[in-house]
């Protein structure tokens, strides 16, 4: 089991009034699954993939990412397995504008303090998977929106993490860059990769091999893509 939540809760406070946004969220994936958490907006699926992604903690429940118990780390352990552990793609992409693709994904390899020939090394492998050699030196302007996700792609894979998070990675693409993109997280997925996926789109979690629905903060297992 690569991470286990169990009877989950997250509240927000919003002035005097207590807003419950997850409620009993129960959930499990092996190592080497993908997984499709879908549902509709203000469901609740962003901040279950902040709790998930080590960016947040829940209010009450239990949560184990890889062996280790989340609920008793500090802030600075948090960040070390979001570095180690896990890759992260946003549906906006998050590059920063005025970097190359390349330089865009030996950045997580800045923080982990890895030496700039392996840096370099590794981001230009990583670029590679995603189908990218063509255009390292490109910045994010000169490249189309599929392209600035497969960049993100690479950068959220270039630590080799346990676990990829995807919040709604194609929300910002055509339907062509999209299905581009899900056909990396297949091979990547092919290649060992646990894959979550957060989506509103059912064409696009259907490309899951397991579907999770979540509505109003209420988590209920579809069952098994066929
Ligand atoms: P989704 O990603 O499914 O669209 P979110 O997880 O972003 O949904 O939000 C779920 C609910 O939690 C929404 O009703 C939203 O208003 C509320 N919410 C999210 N973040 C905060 C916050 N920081 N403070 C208060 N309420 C929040
Ligand atoms: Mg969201």
């Amino acid at each position: 089991m690569i991470l286990e939540l169990k009877g989950i809760y997250k509240e927000y406070q919003q002035g005097k009034m207590t807003v419950p946004v997850l409620k009993d969220v129960n959930f499990s994936m092996e190592e080497g699954e993908y997984v499709a958490i879908m549902g509709p907006s203000g469901s609740g699926k962003t901040t279950l993939m902040n709790i998930i992604g080590c960016l947040d903690q829940a209010t009450e429940g239990s949560f184990v990412l890889d062996g280790q118990d989340i609920r008793s780390c500090s802030e600075n352990t948090m960040s070390d397995i979001r570095l180690n552990k896990i890759g992260f793609v946003f549906q906006s992409f998050h590059l920063l504008p005025r970097q190359s693709a390349l330089a865009n994904v030996e950045m997580p390899l800045n923080y982990a303090k890895v030496p700039r020939k392996e840096r370099k090394e590794r981001a230009l492998k990583a670029l590679g998977r995603v189908g990218l050699s063509d255009r390292v030196d490109f910045r994010p302007n000169q490249l189309s929106g599929g392209q600035m996700q497969r960049v993100a792609i690479a950068r959220a894979i270039v630590n080799n993490p346990k676990l990829l998070l995807a919040d709604e990675p194609t929300g910002a693409l055509d339907s062509r860059s999209g299905a581009q993109v899900m056909e990396l997280f297949q091979k990547l997925n092919d290649e060992g990769v646990t894959v979550l996926m957060i989506t509103h789109d059912p064409e696009i979690a259907a490309h899951a091999k397991r579907v999770v629905l979540i509505r109003d903060g209420v988590l209920t297992e579809k069952g098994v893509n066929p």
